[in-house]
């Protein structure tokens, strides 16, 4: 697919933006496509002078947002000029990592001048929004707060450029990676099965395969290829199930606990390369894994594990004995909410740890530090005419409450019409038609059959 011709210009982003609101982005069903699905139009209902576009997609073998700069930059930075304008920010940033230089170079000759392009290392997790602000601002989000406390508004590109395109959210864009035939970027109707998208990247490479959701650090592995595609699948990686990662997502929790209760030797590797302790936030796994063997005290030993933001850098990355301190954060977390183990600290107080800058974790590191450096780490977006015979849409596929369905088992359906709405008075989004048939009412999602 070329890049989109005609926007190598600074007036072709300022004259496209269009009238938008965040009542219009709540009716497309926006929600944040890079992974947590939180609601747009909700994001977009507070006020500050800077908006972030997070381009730095620092999940390995991963390439959707970079693909989405180079072919369809006039919708995204639509979409952000759009942004910018609902929460009344000034100014806007493109961070993006520094190693694309040719992305970078095209993006500088079309943005408008209130918008830069800040070069990212390329390290993991670079993407981490706590991360992405401090480097783009040299601000500290406070533990548990969000970017509009250090006076910004963090989206995703895909994100953005939905905006842009002011139409229904019934297409995924996403890269398929790993053990199969041509990693790809595709674009998805939303519901089709990840088999079905697996094939249109020339199938897996191996017989015996499993596939991860969403990258490979913070990754859901797939109960099986029949699972459809939402609106926040960003990747589909499919890797041999012998391969160690696969192994490592599917470890369940008595099988943790008891090997790291004996084998932790307190080397405080996981806390050293933890990226938010570094960034000052009072979170340190070492302490966590304490917790499995001594804990009598939640106040002293597990407090701080409610501000992991489970990139998995400890686990996968830093400990030597391949234990797995993220899991054990993830099980402290709801003991420690129910202590009320909350930062009590003041703003001021959460300063970034002199080496932070130096114990970033560079991508090719981390890459063979995971085994990967045997796939093909390309991911260029193609066309692929998709005709799925059946879309199954989650009622939940967002941050909040599952939407509730507007249509009747048996109705026809147009791509496009209205499917789904919010549940009155709850966080959601709106669900729509990806593809045309009839429609029937399952216990969580609205099936349609072509
Ligand atoms: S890095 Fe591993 S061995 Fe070292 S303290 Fe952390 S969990 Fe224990
Ligand atoms: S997963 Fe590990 S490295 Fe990442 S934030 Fe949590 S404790 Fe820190």
């Amino acid at each position: 697919m070329a890049p989109d011709a005609g926007v190598s210009s600074v007036s072709a982003a300022k004259q496209s933006a269009q009238p938008m609101t965040a009542e219009r982005v709540a009716e497309l069903g926006i929600v944040g496509a890079g992974g947590g699905g939180f609601p747009t139009a909700v994001k977009l209902g507070t006020r500050v002078p800077l908006v972030i576009a997070n381009a730095a997609e620092c999940e390995p073998l991963l390439h959707k947002d970079k693909e989405l700069l180079h072919h369809l930059s006039r919708p995204f930075l639509r979409g952000m000029v759009q942004a910018m304008e609902m929460v009344g920010a000034p100014q806007g940033v493109i961070g993006i990592k520094e190693k694309y230089k040719d992305i970078i170079a095209a993006l500088e000759q079309q943005v408008p001048n209130n918008i830069r392009v800040a070069p990212l290392p390329d390290s993991y997790p670079a993407g981490d929004e706590f991360i992405l602000v401090h480097i783009v601002t040299g601000r500290v989000i406070p533990p548990g707060g969000l970017p509009k406390d250090v006076d910004a508004m963090v989206a995703n590109v895909e994100t953005l450029m939905n905006i842009g395109l002011d139409q229904p959210v019934t297409q995924k864009y996403l890269t398929v990676a790993g053990a199969v035939r041509t990693p790809v970027t595709l674009r998805v109707p939303i519901g089709i099965s990840i088999g079905e998208v697996i094939e249109a990247a020339g199938g897996a490479t191996v017989d015996d395969f499993s596939v991860l959701l969403g990258g490979v650090m913070m990754a859901r592995p797939a109960a099986g290829i029949d699972v459809p595609v939402t609106k926040t699948t960003g990747g589909i990686v499919v890797l041999p199930s012998s391969h160690s990662l696969i192994q490592r997502h599917a470890a369940k929790w008595p099988v943790i606990a008891r090997v790291g209760r004996s084998a932790c030797d307190q080397c405080r590797f996981c806390t050293e390369f933890c990226p938010r302790y570094l960034l000052g936030h009072p979170i340190q796994p070492h302490r966590a894994m304490q917790s499995l063997g001594f804990s009598t005290s939640p106040s002293a030993i597990i407090a701080g594990t409610l501000y992991c933001c489970e990139c998995n850098l400890c686990s996968l990355y830093a400990c030597p004995e391949d234990l797995d301190p993220k899991n054990v954060c993830v099980q402290s977390k709801p003991a420690a909410r129910a202590n009320g183990l909350f930062f009590t600290g003041t703003p001021e107080s959460v300063t970034p740890h002199p080496m932070a800058d130096y114990r970033r974790v560079p991508m090719s590191r981390l890459i063979a530090r995971l085994g990967l450096s045997e796939f093909n780490n390309v991911g260029p977006l193609t066309e692929h005419a998709f005709t799925p015979g059946r879309v199954v849409l989650p009622l939940k596929q967002h941050a909040g409450a599952p939407s509730v369905p507007v249509v009747k088992t048996g109705q026809k359906v147009n791509a496009g019409d209205l499917v789904a709405v919010p549940e009155e008075g709850k966080l959601g989004a709106r669900i729509h038609a990806s593809i045309g048939g009839i429609a029937r009412l399952a216990h969580d999602s609205v099936v349609i059959d072509a």
